[in-house]
Formats: C-alpha cells, structure tokens, sequence
C-alpha cells in the first residue's frame, strides 16, 4: 500500500468512525491499527507488518483466518443466493446446518432459532424463556386479552455475568463497569453467587421464569471459573423448583474450552442454549438458540390463542452465514479439531506457569483456550492495579509491538488464539505476553 494511501485511511478512520467499547478521547491520538488481511492465525496490517492474532479477532475465529474450506462454501453459496428470508420461507443451508447443530448439541435440545449475534441469542432464549410460562399457564387468556396472572416473569443471573450489550441482555448481566449507566432502562433480575444460587432458586422459583449462566466460565468478566460440580446442582435446583435453565455458551461453544460446548465438561444439559461467535469459524455473523420439544411445544397452539413466538431478525438465517457454519463443523470433523487439543491445552498451562515469576502475576484462570491472566500491583495483599492505570492496555500495546495483537478486560490479559494455533505459535504468543508484561510492571 503507498503511503499516502496509508495516510489517508488512517485520518479517515479518526473521521469517520466511532468505536465500540473505545474511549475515543484517546483513540483520535493514537495512530490506528488498521487490518487489510489475514492469513492462517496471523492478521497484517496495512504497512505490511504481521501479528499473531492472539485472541481470535474477539474470540470467533476457530480454524484460523481465510480457512479454504470456508471461503469456499461461502463463495459457491454466493453463486446461488446470498440471502433469502426465514420468515415464512426456508433455505437449504439453514436447513442443514439446523440438523448439524442437533446432532452435536446437548441430546435435549430439538430446535433451532437463528438470529445474528450473541446478544440476540439471549434476547431470544429470554423472550422464550418468559413467553413458555405464559402461554402454559392454564389462568393465561389469549394474550390478546391480557395477561393472567402467571407470576414466572423474573430471571437469576451472576454476579460478574455477561451476556451481551442489548437492553434484555444488559439486564442480565453483572458487570457494574459496564451495566450501571444503564440502570434506570433495565428490568430487574435476581443476581445471585455461587454459593447463594441455589438458596435464591428454592426462595424464588414461583417467580422465576428461568436461570442464565455462563456455564463453567465467565468470559468477559475476566474469566472465571466455577466450582466443580457446580452446573450439576444448578441444574437439580432449577428441575426441583421448576425453573427454566438458560446457558450462555456464545463465548464458550465451539470447542473453545477443550469441548464442542462447555456444558459437556460437566454432562448437564440446559433447556435453552446461546450460541454465536465461534459458529461461523469467525467469518460472518450469526448466532442461534437453541431449545427443547417441550419449550418448543409451549408455543403450539391455534393461530387465534396468539402464542406464535413474535421475534424475528431481518437476517435471521442468512445462506452465507449457515453455509459458512456448516464448513465450519466439517472442519471440525475432517481435521478432528478437538481430538487435537489436549496436547495444545496441557502446552498452554505448562507455559503459564512461569508467568508467576512475575510478580505482577496475581493469577492465572483457564479452561481449554480460553486463558485469564490477572494482573496485580501486590498480589500478597490482592490489590488490584486502579483501573485508571490502563495495565492491561499498556502490556497488548507491548504485545503489538512484538507482533501479538491481545485485547485486555481490565487488569486481566486475556489469551484466546484460534484453535488452529500451533505448538511453535503458542509458544510465540506465550514468550510475547510473558516479555511484555516483565516491560510494563517490573
Ligand atoms: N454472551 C457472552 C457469554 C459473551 O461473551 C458475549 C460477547 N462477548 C455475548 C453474549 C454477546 O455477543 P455479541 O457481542 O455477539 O452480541
């Protein structure tokens, strides 16, 4: 690219775009990092220069960047129609790939709903969730008439939750940084521990419609884990008070943690369950939810009893999108993606294990790829960094330097490479993280 090109892309992006979850006070000072193309699990910038993409360009890209088989699909599917509706129509990739997410879903789930990001997915299992008990109530008229009297109208969710950036799924979450401004728009929900969930559920569960969690880990919290057996007594809690149990696994499906889907770590399975991000291999948007027969059945009814589920996306469904899906799970399957990873897993927790040399190194949080490191000013005494520091900024402009691009949550490092990722690249990402931490703190 000429430098005048260069030039000119660069002041225009200070122009014209506003960026998500960017302090863009900082931002118009800073010269932006602009991407023109990717390659395997490296992204290059427009000066040529190549980084590692060490957090799955925001934790979607599974198989690696411009993954033939992929852009294969999508490019044949565009030869035969790039988008066509689901309202009232049906597509064959949408179809297909339905079938696919059944067979490898938890054996309860029977259906599917598409929508195009993680935060319609939870918008839609929450709206299911809330319509299921009142279209079951036997007290609920046609809702046409108004609403009778069901009470199950509230949702537990976690402390430390998060679930999306949409108002429904910004009601459910618990990261105060990020949710307090918002306060007076939200619906209240019950937030919960881990140690009081299962008391909350007993105490509320004639007016609870249903449970959200991440299951086994809370991503953009900064990755915490759950206790073990945890999920397990969730779920009996849920199933003895008759509450709806929701997993969020648009963070965590797709092989992300060492399973297809997280919840398999543990053999519970949910009645609702959220899944985006990694489904396309990280190539286009979409997201689905998926439900039970029973859920699903809550809603059959005469066309007059008005218990037709009323949510649709405009893209909901997209051929490209599920075209792109579909080559995603046959990857998986052609190149046993996750019969691959526990060498790849062991490797990563073994490496870790030095950055406790550190002694900003307050500790280190994984499951499968999907790694947290904290950083903390004294770790004896558990002090966080302040977050007006900008630790966690200050160590990936390190790593981008040394040619890793990283994206912190706050004072945790996050690491989230794509499954493709090598021995030799792990390493890679592990020595650059490690190096530019020792720069910032010591
Ligand atoms: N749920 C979880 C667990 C997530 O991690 C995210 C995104 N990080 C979302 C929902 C929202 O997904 P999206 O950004 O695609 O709306």
């Amino acid at each position: 690219m000429q430098p005048s090109q260069i030039k000119d892309l660069e002041d225009l992006d200070r122009a014209a775009i506003w960026h998500p979850f960017t302090q863009m006070q900082d931002w118009e000072e800073e010269i932006p990092l602009i991407i023109e193309r990717g390659e395997g699990n490296y992204l290059f910038d427009i000066h040529g220069k190549k980084y590692l993409d060490g957090v799955s360009s925001l934790w979607v890209t599974i198989h690696g960047h411009r993954k033939k088989e992929i852009d294969d699909a999508i490019k044949a599917q565009i030869d035969k129609v790039s988008h066509s509706t689901l309202l009232g129509l049906s597509n064959v990739p949408a179809v297909e790939l339905a079938e696919k997410l059944i067979r490898i879903a938890p054996p309860n789930l029977k259906k599917v709903f598409y929508s195009d990001n993680g935060s319609t997915a939870v918008e839609v299992a929450l709206k299911m969730a809330f319509q299921y008990w009142r279209n079951k109530s036997p007290l609920s008229p046609p809702l046409s008439k108004g609403w009778g009297g069901d009470l199950k109208t509230k949702f537990l969710t976690f402390e430390n939750a998060y679930h999306g950036d949409t108002i429904g799924s910004v009601s459910l979450g618990g990261i105060d940084l990020f949710h307090n401004i918002y306060k007076p728009l939200l619906f209240d929900s019950i937030k919960a521990t881990f140690d009081n969930a299962n008391d909350l559920i007993r105490q509320h569960g004639g007016e609870l419609a249903a449970v959200i969690i991440e299951p086994m880990i809370q991503g953009a919290a900064g990755m915490f884990l759950q206790p073990e057996g945890f999920l397990k007594k969730l779920r009996k809690a849920c199933d003895e008070n008759n509450v709806l149990l929701i997993f969020d696994e648009v963070a965590t499906g797709f092989g992300r943690t060492g399973k297809m889907f997280a919840c398999q770590h543990e053999g519970v399975w949910p009645d609702l369950m959220c899944v985006a991000k990694g489904i396309t291999g990280g190539t286009l948007p979409l997201a689905a939810t998926l439900t039970t027969q029973e859920i699903y059945d809550g809603f059959k009814a005469p066309y007059r009893d008005l218990k037709t589920f009323f949510h649709g996306h405009t893209y909901t469904g997209n051929p490209l999108a599920c075209s792109a899906a579909l080559a995603n799970l046959e990857i998986f399957e052609k190149e046993k993606t996750l019969a691959n990873l526990p060498p790849k897993i062991a490797h990563l927790k073994q490496g870790l294990q030095k950055f406790y040399d550190l002694s900003s190194v307050g500790e280190i949080r994984q499951l499968g790829f999907m790694i947290g490191i904290e950083l903390m000013k004294d770790r004896q005494a558990k002090e966080p960094y302040p977050w007006e520091d900008k630790i966690g900024i200050k160590v990936i402009l390190e790593t981008r330097k040394r040619g890793v691009i990283l994206r912190p949550l706050g004072n945790v490092i996050v690491l989230l490479p794509p499954l493709s990722l090598s021995v030799a690249e792990i390493d890679l990402l592990l020595e650059v993280t490690f190096e530019s931490i020792r720069v910032v703190t010591e």
